[in-house]
């Protein structure tokens, strides 16, 4: 595609309204590997002028969850740039002269009806079963005329007057060219009697203003499209290039996901939303192996891509607007991918903070001792606790019954422990290596199933049902740890 030989200018434009969520991540991620594939500028813009719905948390929260991922901006709020300021709030002024362009040049118009007039119209065109439109009132209100109420202190709202005849064609990236017939094209609104402009125009402005090559975001603008591009070419500005990302989908795909069903997915152990999913133990790299391949495929089988990869691989052509569903079980594919790729020393680091908040003080060396033997059955960070909190315990604790294998009896099962003793503790040390052979010997002497043997073994040594590889974890406990606990499971059962 030509246009991407140039050095992109894309923006991430969020409102300041709640958390980062999977729809604003996968948008911020596609914009930044677009900025760093060509060189370009990835922009950061708050779009904070819906006073109802600002939470003043969000925009720290917004920048930290991109962090999180390693989206990095390179203009924005905090950090400047040549095109700022970059919170809309600030930029009210710029928005109500551009407004006041489009007013002298025929575009809008000054807009007196009342809130009563417009909810009259509404009723009467419901009844009619028309669309609901602006009617016209002021439409043809001289400037002059509409300055002079204005003067008088009449409250106004700016309009753009949209063409009544004729069809405007726009075109998606992805979609081809979009026509509408413009009767059916309202007369929106631009700024409100407050004097701030809202989105239609505000984002024009500044994608204009800040140099903006190509505009990614949600599907859900796709009704307002025709607008903005006759916006643009009201100014006679040269539009960008225009990319609406494809819609996520409830898991089951049917219907757009809801506040209800992200509700289900946190019950679940899942959540759309970033902060959340850092807390449940999903990596970054996992996050975003799995967000970029919503809507997007490099060819039909590969599928393990790092941030890296991406910047060099991604593609807006290979985009796909079909709505999909989100997989949740594909994260935690791409989880465990992602934290069987990391170092050792890596995943010991990003483990300590689980550890840490479940009230254990684990060393680095000892983490990263144990990274190899979690590493294959970890499917996220939170879940070393549950695995492996028996390495850093001093005293491991389950019942009597959990020793006693399934069709053997107390006595046999106590027996098992007693040989394992006694064959451990002639060993030099407790490795591997030297303790596998022998216990396989006394499975095979014993007649007894593996299953049953190494059953009875784990929960003595680990306390737990389910470990990390059981000859692994009885090395790094060390002899004399594991000959306590085989000990002190041969009195719970005696
Ligand atoms: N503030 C808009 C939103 O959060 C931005 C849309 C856009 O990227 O232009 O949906």
């Amino acid at each position: 595609m030509a246009e991407l030989n140039l050095p992109a200018r894309v923006r991430f434009a969020p409102s300041p309204t709640g958390h980062l969520h999977l729809g604003g991540a996968r948008t911020a991620l596609y914009d930044f590997l677009i900025a760093k594939q060509t060189g370009g500028t990835f922009i950061l813009r708050i779009e904070d002028t819906d006073t109802k719905r600002y939470i003043p948390e969000a925009e720290d929260e917004l920048i930290k969850g991109l962090r999180w991922l390693g989206i990095e901006f390179d203009e924005g709020p905090g950090k400047g740039g040549p095109y700022g300021p970059y919170r809309q709030s600030e930029r009210k002024e710029i928005y109500f002269e551009f407004a006041e362009k489009l007013i002298n040049s025929g575009n809008a118009f000054y807009c007196f009806c009342t809130a009563e007039h417009l909810s009259k119209v509404r009723e009467v065109q419901q009844k009619n079963k028309e669309p609901i439109h602006y009617d016209g009132t002021c439409r043809d209100l001289s400037v002059e005329e509409a300055r002079k109420r204005i003067a008088a202190g009449e409250t106004y709202i700016i309009r753009f007057r949209t063409p009544k005849t004729g069809t405007t064609t726009v075109r998606d990236h992805l979609r081809g060219d979009i026509t509408v017939d413009n009767r059916v094209l309202d007369d929106s609104i631009l700024v409100k009697s407050d004097g701030w402009a809202l989105y239609h125009l505000a984002a024009m402005v500044d994608d204009h203003l800040m140099k903006i090559t190509h505009v990614i975001r949600g599907s859900e603008w796709l009704p307002s499209f025709p607008l903005h591009g006759l916006i643009c070419r009201a100014f006679g500005w040269q539009e960008p290039v225009w990319i609406h990302l494809s819609l996520f989908l409830k898991p089951s795909g049917k219907g757009k996901m809801s506040k209800r069903e992200s509700a289900e997915a946190i019950k679940d152990g899942y959540s759309i939303f970033v902060k959340d999913l850092e807390d449940l133990g999903y990596t970054p790299e996992g996050v975003v192996n799995w967000i970029a391949l919503m809507g997007w495929s490099y060819d039909d089988h590969t599928e393990f891509f790092t941030l890296e990869d991406l910047i060099d691989k991604f593609n807006l052509d290979r985009l796909n607007p079909s709505p999909a569903a989100i997989n949740f079980t594909k994260l935690d594919h791409f989880n465990g991918l992602h934290i069987r790729n990391l170092s050792d020393e890596e995943l010991a680091i990003r483990t300590k903070p689980f550890f840490e908040s479940a009230g254990y003080a684990p060393s680095l060396t000892k983490l990263t001792q144990i990274a190899p033997i979690l590493k294959e059955r970890l499917p996220t960070l939170d879940e070393v606790v549950e695995i492996a909190g028996f390495f850093f315990k001093d005293i491991i604790l389950y019942e009597a019954e959990d020793l006693i294998a399934k069709g053997l009896s107390k006595e046999q099962c106590a027996k098992v422990i007693e040989q394992a003793y006694e064959t451990l503790t002639n060993l030099p040390e407790m490795t591997k290596d030297l303790a596998e052979p022998l216990l396989r010997n006394l499975v095979e002497s014993s007649g007894y199933s593996a299953r049953q043997v190494f059953g009875i073994l784990r929960v003595a040594i680990t306390g737990q049902k389910v470990s990390p590889p059981l000859f692994e974890s009885m090395e790094i406990i060390g002899k004399e740890t594991v000959l306590e606990r085989l000990m002190k499971a041969r009195k719970l059962l005696k």
